[in-house]
Formats: C-alpha cells, structure tokens, sequence
C-alpha cells in the first residue's frame, strides 16, 4: 500500500500536478534529508561552511571559484550550477551577523545533489534556469558575529562607493553575469512585528524600489510576484507571520541598486519564531521560500500572481520588545510615578565560545499600552527600586543566589582574575569601583519590584525572576568593568 502511494505521489509530483501549496507542504515534510547538519548555530563562521563548499567540487552538478577575498584575506566564493537562460544570483550574510540563509544555501545544495521523487523538479530548475550562488558575502563581520566589514563599513550602503573589497565582488559578479533574478538574504530584528499585532514577523520580504517615487516597472513587477507566491507557500507554516519591509528608496543599499540595474531583486529578512533562538525552524522557512521561489521562476508560475497580494502582506512594525513590565512606580524627585518600561536584550558572543550570552537594557519607558513583550510582567502596586550592589562575594549556588534576589543585590564583587565579560548565572558581577544602578532610560535593566516593602520580582540584566515562582525565565548576568 506504501509503495502504490508513494508511486501515485511520484507521478504527481512529475506531472506537475502539485501546486506550489502542496510542493511546500511536501518539502516540508521531506526537508530532514536536505538539511545540512555540520551547522546548527547562529554563530556561524567561513570556518564553518569550508568543508561543505570544498565537498562540491567533487560534485560534477557544480562549479566552484573564488571570487575575491575579504578585507582580512578570507576567500569568497561562487557556486554555480544548471545551464538555463533565466539567470538567478543569491547572495547571503553581507551583514556578518545574519547568518540564517547561508545555512539554507548549505541545505539547497544538498537539495539539489539529492536523487528522489523531486528529481523531475531538480530537471526543470537546472535546464530553465542557472543558479549562482555566493554564500557568506561578509566573513570578516561573521567571524566577530558583527554587521559590518573589517573597515567598519556597512556593505549595504557601499552599493555605489563600492569601497569594499566585498561589495565590488558584488557589483562585478552582478554586472558580469546581467542575473534575471536575485535574493539579497538578511536576517532581522527579532522584535518586528507582521502588522501592529503581537504576531512576530518571521519571515519578511521587500521588492525594494529602484527610485524615489517607488515606481514598479516590469523588473521590481516580477520581484513582487515571485515573493506573493513565496508568502502563499509560507503561510502554511507561520500564518499571520509574514511581513513586508519598508520600501523607502535606498540610494546606497545592494537590493535598490541591483533592482535599478535590471535584475528583479527579492529581499528575505528573517526575524524571530518562538523558541527558536538558533533559527533552525526559521532556516527551515527559508529553504522552503527559496526553493519555492527557484520552482516558480523555472515554471514561470509566479507570472500569473497578482501585485495586490503583494501589497496586502501587512507592513514590518517595530510593536515588540523582549520584555515589558508594566504599571510600575518610578521614583523621580521623591515623588512617585507611574510607567511601563520595556527592556530589549543585545545578542553577544565571546571567543570561541558558541554559547551566546545578552546585554539587558531599557529601551522604553512610559505608556507602552500600545507595545507587546514576548515577556510581560504586570507590576501594579509596586515600586521598582535600582538593585542593590553586594559588598562581598558568596558561594555561587542557585539557593544564594534567590536569597541576593530577595534581598534585592543584583551584583557582587568578583575577583579580577575572572576574565569573561558574562556568567551563565542570573546576577551581575562586578571588579573595581562598585556600579550604581538607575531605573532610567537607556540604563541596563536591573532593578527589583517591591510591594509594601516585599521584592515580588527582580530584573537582572533584562530577564525577570518572579520570586513567587519556582523556575521562572532564566538567563545570563554580566561583567561590569569598574575602575581598579
Ligand atoms: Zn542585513
């Protein structure tokens, strides 16, 4: 019986008989023999994507050449493949920091090495159109898990200056090969929203403009119509978490600029999903929309799509924050007064280490009844307090470390011997002179939340500790560096 549907959905699958609908859905399905295992992190280096990039040359489906090499010398590389006239340049990570859709890459090539079912797909994509692929645009920033290049230079605003040994990789590669098609992959803010809603936008597109007025001609026209065919597909798996980024004309920015030169560029952001602090599950969401995308522009089924159901997608809003407590009295002047404050956490690593660790700070302040938090703590009745600063330093078990909590000492003193800018542990350490903390604006978030002279909660480093709870939302303190 298995193998009589396994037949029929292979025949289906042949004959074109699936929609795009159903071809996501059996991709989705199917994608653990397509993902690329060696890689599972955010942090995610040239270092990384080597051995994978080395494997295809003994692949006869690709070629593989360097294009050039970063500021710090590190290699840069072109992955082409199929021999069709419709030209398609992906680029990834031109933002070190943003790294989803160069694990997507890794896992289209074992896609499109694989032999099953999909193999009359592989056919069509590989004879009507050629891929070009250049993973990791900027491994100098990917390396420091930063945005920028070794020069500091954003390479999204050096599309016309082209001072930067990767953007005129770019330019050229562009220019020499006039693609059709192009995917400019980011990732973004976590904390953009799809529409004014609660609704994280996980995924976003742009068909970004080419000139001021934000005219549409038949180049940024197809980019439209291939990303509402792309946002049906995906709607499958995060409906509702769709968005669609600000087009404002970008005079510097690689997406406006290749849009202008002809080539109908596609712009996928990632932001955040739920539990998915690694973005395994959003990688997953690219894979799906990239080859989808690749499908429907070897079929030239996205011709038939309409621009209104681009435009309907609803807007990128900036509605979230990573934590909101809300109602609490801020003491200003001796005089008590009412606020909500909203804290966001910055994403770090150090070394080698691949464990990422956050800076906590606020970022809000006021009425926020307008905002959502992925976390959110109603503190109504209560005071928040600056933390306090231990004067020694205790044994660092979880049992002291509730009762410093109690107590309201959101730092103690650590040895200078201690290196790391961060522990694992839900307090702050300090060296030197001890630190004082405030409940203000652009302060790091460390504070406790007293009722009628009980701490309820405390905020250490931007994660909450409701007292009244047994395991409450854990997360990392940091280092402060005083004087010696
Ligand atoms: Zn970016």
């Amino acid at each position: 019986m298995k193998k009589i549907l396994l037949g029929i959905m292979s025949f289906l699958i042949s004959s074109g008989v699936f929609s795009q609908d159903n071809f996501g859905k059996l991709i989705f399905d199917n994608y653990g023999k397509y993902l690329e295992k060696s890689i599972a992190h955010q942090y995610l280096k040239r270092e990384d994507i080597v051995p994978i990039i080395e494997n295809l040359k003994s692949e006869k489906l690709f070629e593989v050449s360097k294009l050039g090499e970063s500021v710090e010398g590190r290699e840069i590389n072109l992955i082409k493949c199929g021999t069709g006239p419709v030209k398609i340049l992906l680029w990834s990570q031109m933002h070190g920091n943003e790294p989803t859709a160069t694990m997507a890459l890794m896992d289209m090539f074992r896609f499109l090495t694989a032999s099953d079912d999909f193999d009359e797909i592989r056919k069509t994509i590989l004879t009507n159109t050629t891929l070009y692929f250049v993973p990791m645009l900027n491994p100098d920033g990917a390396e420091r898990f930063e945005r920028r290049n070794a020069l500091n230079i954003d390479l999204n605003r050096d599309a016309l200056r082209l001072q930067s040994p990767e953007a005129i990789i770019l330019k050229n590669i562009r220019d020499e090969i006039e693609a059709d098609f192009g995917f400019n992959l980011h990732d973004q803010s976590t904390l953009y929203s799809a529409g004014v809603s609660s609704n994280q936008a996980s995924i976003s597109f742009l068909a970004p403009a080419y000139n001021w007025e934000k005219e549409v001609n038949d180049v940024r026209k197809n980019a439209m119509k291939v990303i509402v065919q792309m946002n049906k597909v995906l709607q499958q798996f995060i409906p509702n978490k769709v968005g669609k980024y600000n087009d404002t004309f970008e005079p510097r920015a690689f997406g406006d600029n290749i849009q202008k030169w002809g080539t109908s560029t596609i712009l996928i952001e990632t932001g955040g999903y739920p539990n998915d602090v690694e973005k395994q599950f959003l990688r997953k969401m690219n894979f799906i929309g990239i080859l989808s995308s690749i499908k429907s522009i070897a079929e030239k089924t996205y011709e038939k799509e309409s621009i209104d159901d681009y435009y309907a997608i609803p807007d990128n809003k900036r509605y979230l924050f990573d934590l909101i407590i809300r109602n609490a009295q801020v003491n200003f002047f001796n005089k008590l007064y009412t606020v909500d404050i909203g804290i966001n956490r910055t994403r770090r690593y150090e070394g080698d280490d691949k464990t990422s660790q956050y800076q906590g700070y606020i970022a809000e302040f006021g009425d926020m009844s307008t905002f959502y938090g992925y976390d959110e703590f109603d503190a109504n009745g209560m005071v928040a307090q600056p933390g306090k600063i231990g004067e020694k330093t205790v044994k660092l078990k979880s049992k002291q470390i509730k009762k410093l909590h109690k107590e309201g000492i959101l730092a103690i003193p650590i040895d200078e011997s201690y290196e790391s800018n961060y522990t694992a542990l839900p307090i702050n350490f300090y060296n030197g002179t001890a630190p004082e903390f405030k409940v203000r604006l652009g302060a790091a978030a460390n504070f406790s939340l007293v009722n009628e002279g009980e701490i309820k909660a405390v905020v250490v480093n931007g994660f909450l500790y409701n007292l009244d709870m047994k395991e409450s939302n854990v997360g990392n303190g940091i280092v402060i560096k005083g004087k010696k």
